[in-house]
């Protein structure tokens, strides 16, 4: 979407994590706000306050359906924030969260949403400091929309330099959070045994913090997936990033549903998952304290940073052929968080 087209709509691309999102992320958001902090476009803004680094951070919960294996939004919306504060290696403290309700809700959803959050934010250590509650008439929300901002304090510098050679990481399967919501929906028929992947990777990555000083950069893949990450990574840089797809774990019911309707587990998204980019000498030993938290049993090394081609993100395929590995447009599937 550019700012000198006036007339161009809003499509439901623009909020997929693709290129069209950070299209109107630049040109109507950054533009407008423009600020040093801003402008990093971290998971996370890291603000100086006297003498402490925090992290702070927002997010809007608009998934479809409300609950679905593994999670609901009340889960998920605690998940996100705190995973996009312990991704800029802070510690997550105090989360708001505020609530858009659609009349005629019932009040046992919102119970059981709201327990949701308040055992997750226990799980993740962080309390529910502030909130706000609306109502907006029926056929005007779906639902429940929930957004939630966190804080948290910086215990570890991060992004650190990036250099050839360092591993990429991450811990565990991909794709298990957009199929079991896509599953849960129904709607083309899908029925799949699998649960989202959502959990709070506050434990996991203090953890992997305290075994290495070369960790160089983390992210969450969610909407867009891995690819996304990797492409966000490598861009306007002078390295470039090749992954292995044998290294990269895809579950059966994952690629089975992928196979039928056509998606890319790269581009599917993830609310459990953490990439991380280390250092080729640390890479083993963050492998194997991943491997010892159960949100990391199935930790892999996937890849590494190149010298060439730069900018540019290429897997080698499991038959030996390799692959451009591009930024998506759009996502495979909206409302997915
Ligand atoms: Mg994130």
């Amino acid at each position: 979407m550019s700012s000198s087209n006036s007339d161009q709509r809003i499509t439901l691309a623009h909020g997929s994590g693709g290129k069209l999102m950070h299209d109107l992320i630049k040109n109507v958001f950054l533009s407008n706000f423009d600020n040093p902090v801003l402008n990093i476009l971290d998971d996370s803004a890291i603000i100086e306050i006297k003498d402490a680094s925090l992290a702070f951070t927002t997010d809007t919960y608009v998934i479809n359906p409300l609950i679905f294996p593994g999670g609901d939004i009340g889960k998920l919306s605690v998940c996100g924030t705190v995973n996009d504060l312990a991704v800029v290696g802070a510690k997550p403290l105090y989360i708001s969260c505020g609530f858009v309700i659609e009349e005629g809700f019932d009040s046992v959803s919102l119970e059981k949403i709201t327990q949701s959050i308040a055992e997750t934010a226990k799980k993740a250590g962080v309390m529910v400091v502030t909130g706000d509650t609306k109502v907006v008439e029926r056929g005007k929300g779906d639902g429940v929309f929930i957004n939630t901002s966190g804080i948290g304090i910086c215990t570890y510098p991060l992004p650190q330099e990036i250099e050839i050679g360092d591993r990429i990481l991450i811990n565990g399967s991909i794709g298990d959070h957009e199929i079991a919501v896509l599953s849960a929906r129904r709607e083309l028929g899908l029925n799949i045994d699998i649960a989202s992947d959502c959990a709070p990777l506050g434990d996991l990555i203090s953890e992997i913090l305290g075994v290495s000083a070369r960790i160089k950069f983390m992210r969450d893949p969610t909407r867009g997936g891995i690819a996304t990450v990797l492409n966000e990574i490598v861009e306007d840089k002078d390295f470039g990033i090749l992954i292995e797809e044998k290294e990269i774990y895809v579950r059966e019911q994952v690629k089975g549903a992928c196979s039928l309707i056509g998606f890319d587990p790269l581009y599917l998204a993830n609310e459990g998952k953490v990439v991380v980019i280390v250092d080729k000498e640390d890479a083993e030993q963050v492998i194997d304290t991943m491997k010892t938290n159960p949100l990391g049993m199935d930790a892999r090394i996937i890849g590494q940073v190149v010298e060439s081609p730069k900018g540019r993100v290429y897997m080698k395929t499991e038959i030996g052929g390799t692959r451009i590995i591009d930024m998506p447009v759009g996502s495979q599937l909206p409302r997915i968080c």
